[in-house]
């Protein structure tokens, strides 16, 4: 089967094409994404506002080209996805009523994909990995370890209780005067500085609950920052470096105790944990999931970057397991801001 998905719900507009074969294997047969970074980089984040406008003005052209890279057209798809939620709800909007335009005049079937699946699944896509295994999503909006079941079948084990963890390193680029996603710039600066400077906190982490803190580590930096002021280029790289050896002590020990847990409750099969989100990128969170990997005896996949963010693929790809399984959606299906994955089930309404 062929699938077109759809995703409006951040900052990226893109489409694809994605096969999957009958042995359930899958196949990205194109994928496009126009990235807002440059629109919203002047405000210093995602303005929901301009991010619904720019979809309706680059969408149309975006599924085209999607269409044109894979030399097909409409009529030799199979069904059609699109992102429902969550998201900023007014791009989320200009996607699904494309979606749904679309099924209703090629009479294609319609399957709206919850965005948290299409991070969840993209593994499947990409190394074929089988049910059950744990994610760890670390975007720009969430912050979840999720133990994935089957297809619409997830338990959340664990949440940010304020920010996200790539929000997290926004606000700290924003801070120290950084730009803008503060992602990578953090990570850059961080490389030349010393992460024993400042001693920073790790909330949470003495707690067993698997959730994340990130909000008073985003105050102690700053506190940090005004005890030094005024900064130098040295300062700054020492207290990213700090910063970013802060968070990744909690990604480390979270994903230590949730791999623990998951070794409790499915004994026979050996962990698989799956990473996405941007938050994925970080050099030092990457290399400290491998350590605990290794430690625990883990398969660690980490999708590549263009797959771990935002994009097309892994909605067509969300929406091809589902319609694998018969769930398809009426036209009446509705936008929904927020829609937790554990909420999910195996209808999308
Ligand atoms: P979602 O709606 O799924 O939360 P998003 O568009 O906000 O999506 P992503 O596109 O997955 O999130 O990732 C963007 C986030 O990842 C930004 O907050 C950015 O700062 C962060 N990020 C990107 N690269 C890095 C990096 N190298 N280190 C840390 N954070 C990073
Ligand atoms: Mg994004
Ligand atoms: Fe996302």
């Amino acid at each position: 089967t062929l699938v077109l998905g759809i995703e409006t719900s951040c900052d990226e507009t893109a489409a694809a094409l994605v096969r999957r074969h009958p042995d359930g294997r899958g196949e990205i047969v194109s994928n496009i994404v126009r990235s807002q970074i440059e629109e919203h980089r002047a405000f210093g984040g995602v303005v929901p506002e301009l991010a619904a406008r720019a979809h309706v003005v680059h969408l149309d052209a975006i599924i085209s080209r999607a269409l044109e890279d894979a030399r097909m057209d409409l009529s030799q798809v199979d069904a059609i996805a699109a992102t429902a939620g969550p998201g900023l709800i007014g791009g989320v909007l200009v996607g699904l009523t494309t979606g749904k335009a679309l099924a209703a005049a090629s009479g294609k079937p319609l399957v709206a994909v919850n965005h948290l699946e299409g991070h969840a699944l993209t593994a499947r896509l990409t190394d074929g990995v089988k049910f059950p295994y744990l994610m760890l999503l670390v975007s720009g909006g969430h912050s979840q370890i999720v133990l994935v079941r089957g297809v619409g079948d997830y338990e959340r084990w664990g949440s940010t209780i304020d920010d996200a963890l790539g929000e997290a390193f926004d606000k700290a680029a924003k801070l120290l005067g950084l730009g803008y996603p503060g992602g990578p710039e953090v990570e850059k600066a961080a490389q030349k500085g010393e992460a024993k400077r400042f001693d920073l906190p790790r909330p949470l982490l003495r707690e067993k609950r698997l959730d994340f803190s990130f909000s008073g580590l985003k105050t102690a930096l700053r506190l940090a920052a005004e005890s030094v002021a005024p900064v130098t280029d040295t300062d700054i790289a020492d207290l990213c470096a700090s910063f970013q050896a802060a968070v990744t002590d909690i990604v480390a020990v979270r994903s230590k105790q949730a791999l623990e847990r998951f070794a409790a409750e499915y004994p026979d099969s050996a962990p698989t944990y799956v990473v996405a989100g941007g938050g994925a990128a970080n050099a030092a969170i990457g290399g400290a999931l491998r350590d605990v990997a290794a430690r625990t005896g883990t398969h660690l996949v980490v999708p590549p970057p263009a797959l771990c963010t935002d994009n097309g693929a892994m909605i067509a790809w969300a929406g091809a397991e589902r319609f694998a399984l018969g769930l398809t959606d009426g036209f009446d299906v509705a936008a929904r801001p927020r829609w937790p994955l554990d909420e999910l089930g195996r209808g999308a309404a």
